[in-house]
């Protein structure tokens, strides 16, 4: 695998070989390889001229829109580092990132700095501001997509939509190399306060080059932007594959899932990746036909887990058969996925579907407590080695020797492997439940229950228990129009699991707490008050 050393190194070749070639498609709105360079020349431009210089934080905090790309390309352009932030954090979340990453400019909505990122702003390093309206582009017809009618403009930030317009040079001399870093990527926090993960240039672009070797798809393809941008596997499987690829990306704003299926029918993609519950959305919407899949060459999901049950209704039912992919923020996407010309086995003994082969280049080993490789089919700690793993984290010396021992990522996940080099993963190892000293994982418990008709959603987690210490409880959404006894759904269990591991506890919620690139959340459940508090 030879990555170009940056994206912008990639784009160089792409605007030179297919200039009016489609880069970006929103709604009616369309944004050509040329105009992509030239417009995020002048963000990079406008950037260096306020003052930011090489290896400065920019924080970009949109939506799958235009604007993120222009946002992103000019930052990097200006041989900044980009800092991706979740738009639906709240003040003191963003304050925390903007201070921990020392970020010199924030870009952003203008109805995010109105309502509240103006006072975070003040308290924090940034001194450039941008803003853009990311919803014109869909309230409007078919005008080009830069020419919409704006909000009023905040007049103490700039408007990147004008910006990119006004036509700046890109500074000169700030050519990237594969080890700058890229992106601070910050974790969600699930173990502690958000660190941030530094992704060089050299990792992502190796693991984008190799998605695009490794699925081969027709000249100018078009991708779907189902995960957001701001997290890893939105980042590198799509926006930045996609554009190294030379393809089309289509974005959408946000995952919804009725005008995720418009797209489908307008835009006829050929490949997406998206969380396990983006899937489940799709397939459990009243307008979702065949049809919708018709144009897609191959389907991704990657970064939760992906229940067999799924796998099989989403083939029966629409055609697709769901590749899965497995990867962390620390690996900058994939490490191990299941290849474009095979299907995943299922392991005999555990029932469990694999996550794939490791990715080209990745060393990816089973060890034990002690840090000793496992023979096949034994459990262990999943570890990762590889032009994909990050040298560290941002400024935390000992979260990165912690995590990275000899440079070889420590993931968190308790896995096997087997013979064929097919990885397992059986779930974090952080969520195990202790139920009177046995051992479930809640994936197993979670794919049993998926496998019943009425359950749309399910999330198992340990809840305190007088006698056992912890039980066993299942959290469920149901399908629309099912109903369902939770009852009648731990006897559906028991039916297929060990006596110690089916939920004695089964509550049913109209949905699940689920972060923002599409986890459900099970600490979010395991502190919600269960009865006997
Ligand atoms: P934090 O690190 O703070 O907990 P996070 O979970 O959002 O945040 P990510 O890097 O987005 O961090 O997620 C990586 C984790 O997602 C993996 O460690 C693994 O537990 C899970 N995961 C990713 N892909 C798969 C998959 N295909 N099957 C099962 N689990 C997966």
């Amino acid at each position: 695998i030879e990555p170009a050393d940056s994206l912008v190194h990639a784009l160089r070749a792409v605007v030179a070989d297919s200039p009016d070639r489609t880069a970006l498609a929103y709604f009616d709105g369309r944004i050509t390889y040329r105009e992509l360079d030239e417009l995020s020349d002048s963000v990079a431009g406008h950037l260096a001229g306020r003052g930011l210089e090489r290896g400065d934080r920019v924080a970009i905090l949109l939506q799958n829109s235009p604007l993120f790309v222009l946002a992103l390309l000019g930052a990097w352009k200006a041989g900044a580092t980009v800092v991706p932030v979740n738009p639906m954090y709240k003040s003191g979340e963003v304050g925390h990132v903007l201070r921990d990453g020392e970020v010199a400019a924030l870009i952003c909505s203008d109805r995010a700095w109105e309502s509240y990122l103006r006072e975070t702003a003040a308290e924090s390093p940034v001194r450039i501001v941008l803003t853009g309206c990311e919803l014109d582009f869909q309230t409007r017809g078919d005008a080009r997509v830069l020419s919409f009618e704006r909000l009023p403009q905040a007049a103490d930030a700039a408007d990147l939509a004008t910006v990119a317009r006004a036509g700046y040079k890109a500074p000169e001399e700030r050519e990237l190399t594969p080890s700058d870093i890229a992106l601070i990527s910050y974790t969600s926090g699930t173990s502690g306060t958000p660190k941030g993960a530094t992704n060089t240039h050299g990792n992502i672009m190796h693991n984008a080059e190799q998605q695009r070797v490794g699925l081969a798809l027709p000249e100018a393809p078009v991708y779907f932007a189902m995960a957001p941008l701001f997290h890893i596997t939105g980042m590198v499987c799509q926006l930045v594959g996609c554009l190294n690829d030379g393809g089309t990306l289509v974005l959408a704003y946000r995952f919804e899932a009725g005008v995720v299926l418009d797209a489908f029918a307008e835009h006829q993609p050929h490949y997406t990746v998206g969380p396990s519950t983006a899937f489940m959305a799709l397939a459990a919407h009243p307008a979702v036909t065949r049809e919708h899949f018709s144009s897609f060459e191959m389907i991704y999901s990657g970064g939760a887990p992906l229940p067999p049950a799924l796998v099989e209704k989403f083939r029966a039912d629409f055609g697709p058969y769901i590749r899965n992919g497995y990867g962390l923020t620390e690996c900058s996407a994939p490490c191990a996925s299941v290849p474009p010309n095979l299907e995943a086995p299922v392991d005999p003994a555990s029932g469990t579907l694999a996550v794939g082969l490791p990715v080209r280049d990745a060393i990816v080993r089973i060890v034990d407590d002690q840090g000793a490789e496992v023979p096949f089919g034994e459990q262990g700690e999943i570890v990762v080695r590889g032009p994909q793993v990050v040298p560290g984290y941002w400024r935390r010396p000992d979260a990165t020797a912690e995590t990275f021992p000899d440079g070889e990522l420590r993931t968190g996940d308790i896995g096997f492997m087997d013979e064929q080099g097919w990885l397992y993963v059986v779930d974090r190892k952080k969520d195990m439940i202790n139920a009177s000293g046995f051992k479930v994982w809640p994936r197993e418990v979670e794919d049993v229950l998926y496998t019943h008709p009425a359950v749309r959603e399910a999330a198992v987690v340990g809840v305190p228990d007088g006698y056992r210490g912890e039980t066993v409880k299942a959290y469920i959404s149901l399908r629309p129009g099912a109903d369902m006894d939770p009852g009648e759904l731990a006897m559906y269990c028991k039916e297929r699991l060990a006596a110690y591991k089916y939920p004695r506890q089964v509550e049913i919620l109209p949905d699940l707490p689920k972060t923002a690139s599409g986890k459900i959340l099970r600490r979010e459940l395991r502190s919600r008050p269960q009865d006997s508090e």
